[in-house]
């Protein structure tokens, strides 16, 4: 009887949920979406926020560094838009033609013995247009995307302080704020002590603890039994700190953060062979037999 509570304890699998972003993971960054969508950021930024050209660059990349999204920051310093429209606008015109069907990693994903489920900071359309031409639409179990972790769709500013509450008090007095109620990020930047004092963003995205946190419950994960797999590596430092098992993908060089790194999804099977042994008895390890992880590079 001792024996075999042994046997049952070792023969459980390591995981039981495999939890996927989508873009620049299931499919190369050379595809060109990102790049195309960055440019249909700053150029929203310009057409329907009438922000100043000249500051699209800086402004972008403050927003980026500090708030997960592009989005999350401009909602943060005082831009109110429809989510809707906003996704569409950055979304709709991107180049999905050059995403092709890819009956490896279908094939791949579909023969593996473990929940999968999609995470992505993305919205629900371009998530299934997205899948659906990588013919990955049916590979999943479920999608946590934009709309799973931001159900509430304002359509204007709150008067709730908990909204736009600033953190570090004594500094958001001082900090400069334009007289469009628009905070001004790049004064606050140029400022001797800038690390406080930034505005709180209403939206719930990666790579905030928070988020993925909030993911793992809604979709009932647990992190220490779960691979995650990002291309961002800000992304594999939170899920790091939250308890997930991390694969950085896109670069062989792995960083301390990422437990795996793959240079491309398609090598999943060279670098943890043992995903697919969940249901194997032959290759079942005995009590007393030491197993040493090794992080893998592939
Ligand atoms: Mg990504």
């Amino acid at each position: 009887m001792e024996f075999e509570d042994c046997y049952r304890m070792v023969q459980r699998p390591k995981y039981d949920c495999l939890l996927f972003d989508l873009d620049d993971t299931l499919y190369p960054l050379s595809s060109g979406l990102a790049s195309e969508c960055s440019k249909n950021i700053k150029d929203y930024m310009v057409e329907k926020l009438s922000i100043d050209k000249n500051k699209i660059l800086n402004l972008g990349n403050l927003l980026y560094k500090n708030y997960g999204t592009t989005m999350a920051g401009l909602r943060a310093i005082g831009y109110d838009f429809d989510y809707d429209e906003y996704h569409s606008f950055v979304h709709g015109r991107l180049p999905y033609e050059n995403l092709k069907p890819d009956p490896i990693l279908r094939n791949l994903l579909l023969s593996l013995p473990i929940r999968k489920v999609i995470f992505t900071n993305a919205d629900k359309v371009h998530a299934a247009k997205a899948l659906s031409r990588l013919g990955l639409e049916d590979c999943f179990e479920g999608i946590i995307c934009f709309e799973t972790l931001n159900p509430i769709h304002r359509s204007a500013i709150s008067d709730d302080e908990d909204e736009i509450e600033f953190m570090g008090s004594t500094l958001a007095s001082t900090s400069p704020t334009h007289s469009n109620g628009i905070f001004d990020i790049i004064g606050h930047f140029s400022q001797p002590n800038p690390e406080s004092g930034l505005p709180k963003t209403p939206i719930v995205c990666k790579p905030s603890e928070h988020a993925i946190e909030r993911a793992l419950k809604i979709a009932n994960i647990n992190p220490l039994r779960t691979l995650f797999f990002d291309d961002s590596v800000r992304n594999i430092q939170s899920g790091k700190r939250v308890g997930l098992h991390t694969v950085l993908v896109g670069t062989s060089n792995r960083p301390k953060c990422a437990d795996y790194a793959l240079e491309s999804i398609h090598n999943i099977k060279e670098a943890l062979p043992e995903l697919w042994d969940g249901d194997k008895m032959s290759e079942v390890s005995y009590p007393g037999k030491i197993t040493v992880e090794t992080p893998v590079t592939a």
